[in-house]
């Protein structure tokens, strides 16, 4: 399989470069020169298969040859050790709970089969990676736990100082091992200033092999689309529904970018709700077709707080450019927070479900799809639940007046000991921390 860039004017590349890249010289992102397909036969073979065969079958068309299947295999086992569960509401409304990961969020899914991938490739060139990542929070702690242990990658971490809830910079800064948390004393923007710094300095390019793990990486995407083929199979054999809807909570777009891989490959998907909050500007895009992307807005559910969402990039080529045939497949509808807190509340009074507020915009967002007249309202749908409800205490409290239960889990990496160096936001700190880290 080879990947081309969106911008269409780098070369193809393999997985491999593709991986260790992120992103296109030319600036666009990687996507598939085709996209692989499941005939309708091969997908009634995978009725009653395991998450991990599914993920499995799917991994090895995007990867060809280039990783030996039976470690492919050994990967996706050590990916994904937790369950996938699809929780029914009622008849035809589904919750797929993507949070029984290590960090209680999807971005588990990604993070973990991106650092095995890494991790794979830089052993075969002989290279250790250094994967070195600015977050405001979540993206970094399940790169954090997914790189934890991975042979030939280190994680070096950027946070702002005082800046991230309490429970993200523990999941920040106790992964350990070959996991380094830097505490900056500045804010986000210091912190993506100096990571890019890195990127471009030369003295550092001589001595080390430095990547990103941000979310525009291929092999961030392509695992996303196994939760996808996973909850279509598990609704066909379970419930006998076919062609079901999903309600995807939307920052970056990558989950519903890597939905879309799902159905192009030929599982059967009736159609996408892309919701946003307030950040709407490919809801706006899909009415109107024009792209007026606008400055990020702050709402309770921060982890969509994206103003110029990366991977409209691959949306759009995807569709052609074409707002219409996208629209085909996929209906934008924004949520506000008001409409979100009483969705919370809403829910928990009917089905006794608490939700995490990004849960809570998809479950709006279903709300008014159906009662459009759009062809597909009537089908069963499955809201993907993108976090854990106790991830996001305070607005659960506000929303609900009670008192949220902890999972053990999560209590567990609130005990354990921060570890972390403080730097200035001075670039030279950064270079001089890595320098004596490749030396080490
Ligand atoms: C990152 C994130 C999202 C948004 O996902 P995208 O792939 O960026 O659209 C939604 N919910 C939660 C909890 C997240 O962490």
């Amino acid at each position: 399989m080879i990947y081309f860039s969106t911008n269409k004017s780098s070369v193809p590349v393999s997985i491999k470069k593709a991986t260790l890249e992120g992103l296109a010289p030319d600036g666009g992102l990687y996507v598939p020169s085709e996209i692989p397909h499941f005939s309708p036969e091969e997908i009634a073979l995978l009725e009653g298969a395991t998450f991990n065969d599914i993920a499995f079958s799917i991994a090895k068309k995007f990867v060809g040859s280039e990783i030996p299947l039976d470690q492919l295999s050994d990967m996706i086992e050590s990916c994904y050790p937790f369950e996938t569960p699809i929780i029914g509401l009622d008849k035809k409304t589904f919750i797929e709970e993507l949070f029984c990961g290590p960090t209680l969020a999807f971005k588990d899914y990604g993070a973990r089969f991106l650092a095995r991938l890494t991790g794979y490739f830089a052993a075969e060139a002989e290279t250790p990676v250094t994967v070195l990542v600015a977050t405001s929070g979540d993206t970094g702690s399940a790169v954090a736990y997914g790189f934890q242990g991975i042979p030939n990658t280190r994680v070096v971490l950027l946070y702002p100082s005082g800046k991230v809830s309490r429970l993200q910079e523990q999941q920040l800064t106790t992964a350990g091992g070959n996991v380094y948390a830097l505490e900056v004393k500045g804010d986000f923007d210091d912190c993506q200033r100096m990571v890019k710094h890195a990127f471009i300095d030369p003295d550092l390019k001589e001595k080390l092999t430095l990547t990103s793990a941000n979310s525009i990486n291929i092999s961030r995407l392509i695992p996303q689309s196994f939760y996808y083929a996973w909850a279509t199979l598990q609704l066909k054999e379970l419930y006998g529904f076919n062609e079901p809807v999903f309600s995807v909570p939307s920052g970056n777009y990558g989950n519903l970018t890597a939905g879309i891989l799902a159905k192009r490959m030929g599982f059967p998907i009736g159609h996408f709700i892309a919701a946003s909050n307030a950040n709407d500007s490919v809801t706006r895009y899909l009415d109107e077709g024009r792209y007026d992307p606008r400055p990020t807005i702050t709402t309770c559910s921060t982890a969509m707080d994206v103003g110029n969402p990366s991977n409209f990039a691959r949306l759009k080529y995807f569709y052609g450019n074409d707002h219409v045939s996208m629209g085909k497949d996929i209906t934008g509808i924004a949520v506000t927070d008001e409409e979100t807190l009483s969705t919370i509340k809403s829910v928990y009074e009917r089905f006794e479900y608490t939700m995490d507020p990004h849960t809570a915009v998809a479950f709006r967002a279903l709300e008014k799809y159906r009662s459009s007249e759009s062809r597909h309202a009537k089908n069963a749908s499955i809201v993907l639940s993108t976090a854990h409800p106790a991830k996001f205490l305070e607005v659960l409290q506000n929303a609900l007046h009670k008192e949220i239960e902890i999972p053990t889990r999560l209590l567990e990496v609130l005990e354990k000991k921060k570890m972390a160096t403080m730097i200035s936001s001075e670039y030279s700190e950064l270079a001089t921390f890595l320098n004596e880290l490749n030396q080490s």
